[in-house]
């Protein structure tokens, strides 16, 4: 039987990120309308038209932010799974918290405490998971935001450029009051808003269309980061954008999922392209077939060099104590004609001597003898006769 999670901590707590995200827009509204374009509205026909277009963004920015926060993401369909007879072949997920078959392309949020059909991830700014059924509004939201940051950037800017000196004179030569410096504050803080959103929204909405026309999410992105990676669920790029905005080009720019704005499928059987998936299925394949081989290769290398390394520390070790051992001896014994070698130069204090290593150094049977004597080091060396 699916089961429904209590709502976890994480879930209030973003409730704090909405009041920051509509304390950021307020500032920006009060900025540009209250403190710039209202003033100017009687003797300005800029003014108008900017007040005119500058309203209409933002009653799409808000009617898309209510539907993201709001919005259900996709949830999984009660029994989705358990019968015998789906469509899905090949073997299922299954999650132990909700109790429910996952279908292609959803996950378990661990902060909305429940499965999102294609979740594409949690974002706090909305504290809502951003799936199937609201991936539409999400992307909206962030071309609103960019539109609205756009406007209000430039307006700000040219009215700072004036009012800046303005208000530095006339706190200089008249009233000293501090009256202006609060709407002075306030557009400070709205250009700096929409400056920082300018910049950050442009790279996020590129990185989210990019992701829309290859058909991917962003937990698939990041879950194939720095592979070479096409996902089995890409058609053509207009299928892709459908997919997700629906097949009505009027519906596309409204937050809307009835009629015709409706993305493109359930969210839970998804169309495949043949030729990435088979292609997909190969490479990987592939690899698999790659790092067997390779896990052979070093398993057979190591046992080689484990057995060389036994035959050669065997042989070196008997070839040593043949060495030793017969240098030891024309050492003690230095027979004057049987040896094959004799000693010049016998040191005076052999007597003294702590302890004496044989080294063979080459191949021309030349010997060094290091002896070590209260730290002094002394060579002899035995010529081959
Ligand atoms: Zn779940
Ligand atoms: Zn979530």
């Amino acid at each position: 039987m699916p089961r429904t999670l209590p709502v976890k901590a994480d879930r209030f707590v973003g409730n704090l990120f909405i009041m920051l995200v509509f304390l950021a827009i307020f500032v920006v509204y009060y900025s540009v309308v209250v403190c710039v374009l209202m003033p100017r509205f009687m003797h300005s026909n800029i003014s108008k038209i900017l007040l005119g277009i500058y309203h209409f963004v933002c009653v799409m920015l808000g009617w898309c932010l209510w539907q993201t926060i709001m919005g259900d993401p996709g949830q999984v369909p009660t029994f989705w799974g358990f019968h015998f007879g789906d469509h899905e072949s090949k073997r299922k997920r299954y999650c132990l918290m909700c109790n429910v078959f996952k279908p292609e392309r959803c996950h378990h949020c661990s902060t909305c405490n429940r499965c999102v059909l294609n979740m594409d991830h949690h974002c706090p700014w909305v504290n809502n998971c951003i799936g199937f059924w609201n991936r539409k509004q999400f992307v909206l939201l962030l071309i609103y935001v960019l539109l609205s940051s756009y406007l209000s950037f430039p307006i700000l800017t040219y009215d700072l450029y004036y009012r800046l000196p303005m208000e530095y004179e006339k706190f200089n030569r008249e009233t000293r009051s501090y009256t202006g410096f609060l709407s002075l504050a306030i557009i400070l803080f709205g250009w700096v808003i929409t400056g920082a959103a300018s910049y950050l929204m442009t790279n996020f909405l590129r990185f989210h269309i990019e992701l829309i026309f290859s058909n991917k999410t962003t937990i698939e992105f990041l879950e194939k980061k720095g592979e070479q990676f096409e996902s089995p669920f890409a058609l053509s790029p207009r299928e892709n954008w459908e997919q997700v905005f629906g097949c009505n080009k009027l519906l596309w720019f409204f937050p809307v999922s009835w009629a015709s704005g409706h993305p493109i499928g359930d969210g839970v059987y998804w169309r495949m392209n043949p030729n990435i998936a088979a292609n997909n299925n190969s490479q990987q394949n592939a690899s698999q077939a790659s790092n067997r081989q390779n896990s052979e290769n070093r398993r057979l290398i190591g046992q080689n060099d484990s057995e060389r390394n036994d035959s050669s520390r065997s042989e070196n070790s008997a070839k040593n104590k043949n060495d030793i051992k017969a240098n030891k001896e024309n050492i003690n014994h230095q027979p004057p004609d049987s040896g094959r070698s004799e000693v010049k130069n016998p040191p005076e204090d052999s007597d003294k001597h702590m302890e004496t290593v044989v080294n063979r150094k080459d191949e021309k049977n030349t010997l060094i003898v290091h002896s070590q004597d209260k730290n002094r080091l002394l060579k002899n060396t035995l010529i081959k006769k």
